[in-house]
């Protein structure tokens, strides 16, 4: 029976991996298709992915896969050999190939399976998440924007919609992807006869709202492939006209992808214009906000004179202040007009 887990320390296999000579590749993919048996499909996937040294983060429910992962770079081939032959429904499966990364984000290799690959609150058991849209390349999406019929709709956090969106998408107000999928179809009902355009990050979110709207009776449902990065990256590529507009928000230390000049968001403490994000350097906040550089100066990069005040004491005074206080993942939500903390990050995608 081979050993489906690490027994080595955490700190050993990080050695060991930053040890390797051979540079590794960064690859992410999903893939919402029916696992009958998450755990055998999870077991086996793990003896395939050992056997070509992958590392990484990997998701497994009966709705599909979810992975960010790294591989030596010459086994990319193998490895998309490998997926493409492990199911029918992975041959030709999207491999998203990061371009700036050292593929030193993983030493280990980890897969678990959960409920979802994203969390939805969907418990009607008829829903079929691989019963997803039409898929829109980069013209396609160009197309549709310039089509009257067309409403574009972003999936995507609040904090993520305000640094950039497609030229008249609309942004549906809740906290999470959870609470959007029912006040998605609400806000819908006026526009059946509409072609709906969903779009989000990477297009793990977008493709899974894609299929509640069908599970909800709207026909004419897309989303764009891949998401927002793919879109841009085709587009590029192509020489089509770029049409998202700002920043493409992306959970690493950029905190987000330039797609056009447009400074689209403001500073959430003096208003001029800016959308870098950033997160208040007092440790007993951490909220994600808006920050200019004359206002960064100002706080000392926190998001209040409070902030700036606790900060400043020595670190043993900072702790004592923590200690027993609430500290979830704080953001700053400026369209509802208060703070929203615990709010869930999805997964970076
Ligand atoms: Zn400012
Ligand atoms: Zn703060």
């Amino acid at each position: 029976m081979p050993v489906l887990h690490n027994r080595i320390s955490n700190e050993a296999l990080k050695a060991q991996m930053l040890a390797e000579t051979e540079p590794r590749t960064t690859v992410s993919f999903y893939k919402y298709f029916t696992i009958t048996d998450p755990k055998a499909t999870r077991d086996a996937l793990y003896i395939a992915f050992s056997e070509l040294k992958v590392f990484g983060r990997v998701y497994l429910a009966h709705e599909g896969i979810n992975a960010q992962i790294s591989v030596p770079e010459s086994k990319v081939e193998a490895l998309r050999a490998m997926l493409y032959g492990f199911d029918p429904a992975l041959d030709g499966l999207r491999l998203n190939i990061a371009l700036d990364d050292d593929g030193k984000s993983f030493w280990v290799l980890r897969m678990k399976v959960r409920e979802r690959i994203v969390a939805d609150g969907i418990d009607d058991p008829n829903f079929n998440a691989a019963d997803v849209g039409e898929y829109l390349k980069a013209a396609e999406v160009n197309a549709m924007l310039d089509d009257p019929d067309a409403i574009f709709i972003d999936m995507r956090n609040h904090y993520e919609y305000e640094v950039g969106h497609f030229e008249n998408a609309l942004e549906i107000p809740a906290d999470t992807f959870r609470e959007q999928l029912p006040k998605a179809v609400e806000m819908m009902q006026e526009h059946k006869d509409k072609n709906i355009v969903m779009y989000c990050t990477g297009g793990i979110r977008c493709e899974k709202a894609s299929a509640w709207m069908k599970h909800n009776g709207f026909n004419k449902v897309s989303h764009i492939e891949g998401g927002i990065i793919e879109y841009a990256r085709r587009a590029r590529e192509q020489g089509l006209p770029v049409r998202f507009v700002g920043k493409n928000f992306v959970f690493d230390e950029r905190m987000g992808e330039r797609i056009s000049e447009d400074v689209i968001a403001n500073c959430h403490q003096c208003g001029a214009p800016s959308d870098s994000h950033t997160n208040c350097l007092n440790d007993g906040c951490h909220l994600l906000f808006i920050q200019c550089p004359a206002c960064a100066e100002k706080f000392e990069g926190c998001c209040s004179e409070a902030c700036q005040t606790e900060h400043r004491l020595p670190e043993e005074e900072q702790r004592r202040l923590r200690a027993g206080r609430e500290n979830g993942n704080k953001i700053f939500n400026k369209s509802r007009g208060r703070l929203n903390t615990k709010l869930g990050i999805p997964d970076p995608e």
